[in-house]
């Protein structure tokens, strides 16, 4: 299977499973636009409990909080959102479809990197072990054309992006021949700003202010918090605060399923320090939120960093983690070290005090800031395309399974009956539900036969079956059949609950960070 059929089998099985459902499906849909189902909302919890319990239960000096959606908009003034929170948009007359110019400049300059990576490859072939290969990038004839071109096409953009030239987007476009994928031609219309914050009408503001926005992030709800939170939580530098929540925004092409949509949820965490300490804290939360990642189990090779060489204006060092989705290589998380900007702009806008005063060597500063922003739905999707397997099986036959990192699977353990008419069996098979729900997401299934009830759990991604047969009646024990090696071991009922907390309870998780 490609990557690209991967990921629209992905899809379906999201859908078919109660995972993950297009928003207003009745009425067609809305683009971009998603709706958790029944088991993607248990995954969704147990991500975001990970993180938050990770944040603010074992650092001692991260607190949470839950701020509004809607806020005042001179926040989206100060932040700099309604000046500089825009997308250059172009579209293609024939296919009537929209895009960002930057992709598609940054798309065709992916494609330059793609020939010379080919070229350098087909060197290797040829010099065998005495290939030296920034040796054959300095010379070889092919290479150093396509590094010419890309040079020159990198330079213009880089500069139409910094004095946000518009018309200049356009003519590398057209100088670069670059065709609308869909209907192949180079038929554009003029590049435009387009503002990615949704607003809408809010009832009590003055006069001609009555128009506020959904928020972009989360992270500005913190900013205009910090000073309440800093003085009730009598909190000393450094310090983070972290949230949950969702953010909105109009991207213009959102595609990818969950990777991107209009309307996600964000986990951040802002950690105030001292001017002077921030690169040690910058450091210091890269290798903290990269070892989060890698403590899943789900392959450190499937993680990078991407250190920005182009920085916001705002900040003074910022990196990506990526993650190796079907597609790719993209970002999953952004680490920026942002200064005093926020909180330097929210004083000045709202003309309250924001300054810290250290007791201990009496100075006073805005602090500054540290901020680690993850978006959950993109976690979401990191879990499934990791997790989804399709195993063959001996006799010709194969299974779909869901290899979820067990304290994150929706359901974590399936009870089964062996029979459904057999009032010993199910009865026996209730009391078993009844000593395990308290402490684990469990399913009661009794309908068809065992295999396919096996089946079905594999494909939502629960860790264990539990099967109750008629020798459960007499020994007390059950059979716990294992999701990733099928095998099935008989363990006394008494046991279950251990065995199954081990491999299950999220506290394993967080004792290894
Ligand atoms: P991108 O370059 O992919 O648009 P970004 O750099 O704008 O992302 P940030 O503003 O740094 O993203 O947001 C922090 C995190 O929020 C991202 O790393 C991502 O996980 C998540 N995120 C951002 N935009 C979206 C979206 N439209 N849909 C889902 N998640 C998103």
């Amino acid at each position: 299977m490609t990557q690209d059929e991967l990921f629209k089998v992905l899809v379906a099985h999201c859908k078919e499973y109660g995972f993950i459902f297009p928003s207003s499906e009745i009425y067609d849909g809305l683009a971009a636009v998603y709706d958790y189902g029944q088991m993607g909302v248990e995954l969704k919890n147990n991500i975001k409990k990970y993180w938050w319990d990770a944040m603010t239960r074992l650092n001692e000096n991260i607190v949470g909080i839950d701020a509004a959606v809607f806020m005042h908009p001179k926040t989206w003034v100060a932040s700099g959102h309604v000046a500089a929170f825009n997308d250059p948009l172009i579209d293609n007359k024939d296919s009537k479809k929209r895009y960002r110019a930057d992709n598609l400049i940054e798309d065709y300059l992916g494609k330059i990197e793609e020939k010379m990576d080919k070229e350098v490859e087909k060197g290797r072939k040829r010099f065998g072990e005495a290939f030296d290969e920034a040796k054959f990038r300095e010379t070889n004839p092919n290479i150093l054309r396509e590094k010419a071109k890309y040079d020159e096409i990198h330079g213009r953009y880089k500069k139409a992006e910094e004095t946000n030239d518009f018309a200049e987007y356009k003519q590398i476009i057209l100088d670069c021949g670059i065709v609308d994928p869909i209907s192949g031609t180079k038929n554009w219309t003029d590049v435009r700003q387009f503002n990615l914050m949704f607003s809408t009408q809010f009832g009590s503001l003055g006069e001609g202010a009555d128009t506020i926005y959904l928020r972009p992030e989360t992270a500005q709800g913190i900013f205009v918090d910090y000073i309440n939170v800093q003085k009730t939580g009598r909190m000393k530098i450094p310090f983070g605060i972290a949230q949950i929540g969702k953010a909105f925004r109009n991207e213009v092409v959102a595609r990818q399923f969950i990777f991107r949509m209009r309307e996600f949820e964000q986990m951040e965490m802002e950690f105030f320090c001292k001017p002077g300490t921030e690169m040690e804290w910058f450091k210091f939360w890269k290798e903290k939120r990269l070892k989060w990642h890698e403590n899943l189990g789900m392959g450190a090779e499937n993680y990078r960093f991407h250190d920005h060489e182009k920085l916001a204006h705002y900040a003074n060092a910022a990196c990506d983690i990526e993650f190796k989705f079907p597609f790719g290589f993209k970002e999953l998380e952004g680490i920026h070290s942002r200064t005093d900007f926020d909180l330097g702009n929210h004083q000045n806008l709202s003309g309250r005090n924001l300054q810290y005063f250290d007791p201990e060597s009496g100075e006073k500063f805005t602090p500054y800031c540290v901020e680690t922003s993850i978006g959950v739905d993109r976690m979401f999707l990191t879990v499934l395309s990791h997790a989804y397997t399709v195993e063959e099986l001996e006799g010709g036959e194969s299974r779909v399974v869901l290899r979820i990192p067990a304290p994150l699977a929706p359901v974590k353990v399936a009870v089964l009956p062996l029979l459904k008419n057999d009032e010993r069996l199910t009865g026996k098979a209730q009391e078993v539900m009844n000593l395990l729900k308290y402490d684990f997401n469990c399913q009661y299934e009794e309908k068809d036969t065992i295999g396919r009830r096996y089946r079905r759990q594999d494909a939502i991604g629960t860790p264990f079956c539990v099967t109750i047969d008629h020798e459960t009646l007499n020994d007390g024990c059950v059979t716990v059949r294992d999701r990733d090696t099928m095998s099935q071991e008989r363990v006394p009922v008494a046991e279950l609950r251990a065995r199954i907390d081990a491999k299950v309870n999220l506290n394993n998780l967080l004792r290894n960070l």
